[in-house]
């Protein structure tokens, strides 16, 4: 199973979080990676489990010694980042690492991993339902749907033709079963 890595992206509310969460259910040998971020914690999220929180000044020394895989200054001082000490803690485990990030995160982690990577770009059946699907989600407000509609089509456009496959995430039974396959066929390679 040695080293690999399976990485998803799409726009917010496309269904990433929901596909991931369904094959970490079925594959105990999948492990999340968890990012690092320079933003404070939210609700009840904890250090280590949601993201690793450290502050913006320790995040900039990290980049100086080259500590991450990929980092993004997603707004000024607000960084997000993979380090490579997690990427070898889970492969160290014997474990298959999994990502969830914005397309252009995923985009830069397969350029990074190569053919130890499998990256797939879940996309919406259409723009309103990625509304509607952010709507019932219930966790943003109408100023952030806004602004990740807005996003998303960007997103969309940078990243058609740029992951090794495209799942459009319409009937959700059809996207899990799909999604399997396409894993399963790259973890027998
Ligand atoms: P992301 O992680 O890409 O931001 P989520 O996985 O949080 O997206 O999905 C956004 C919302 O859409 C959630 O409320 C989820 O339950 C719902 N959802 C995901 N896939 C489908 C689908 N195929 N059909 C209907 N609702 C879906
Ligand atoms: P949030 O602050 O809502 O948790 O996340 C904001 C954005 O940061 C999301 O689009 C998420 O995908 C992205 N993100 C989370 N972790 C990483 C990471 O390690 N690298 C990159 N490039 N983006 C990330």
């Amino acid at each position: 199973m040695g080293n690999k890595v399976i990485i998803f992206s799409a726009p917010s509310g496309a269904g990433k979080s929901t596909v991931v969460g369904h094959l970490l259910g079925l594959h105990p040998e999948f492990e999340f990676s968890v990012s690092a971020t320079s933003r404070q914690p939210r609700g009840a999220e904890r250090d280590g489990v949601e993201y690793y929180f450290i502050e913006a000044e320790k995040f900039r020394s990290l980049i100086a010694d080259d500590a991450f895989v990929e980092y993004e200054e997603v707004y000024k001082d607000r960084f997000y980042g993979t380090l490579k000490s997690e990427v070898e803690r889970i492969w160290n485990a014997g474990h298959v690492i999994i990502f969830d990030v914005d397309v252009k995160g995923g985009y830069n982690l397969k350029k990074y991993f190569g053919d130890k990577a499998l990256s797939i770009l879940i996309l919406p059946p259409s723009m309103e339902v990625l509304e509607s699907r952010l709507r019932g989600r219930g966790t943003d407000t109408e100023e952030a749907i806004a602004e990740r509609l807005s996003k998303a089509q960007w997103e969309i456009d940078f990243a058609h033709g740029r992951f090794d496959c495209e799942l459009v995430n319409d009937v959700l039974e059809q996207t899990f079963r799909e999604s399997e396959r396409i894993v399963d066929e790259f973890l027998s390679k």
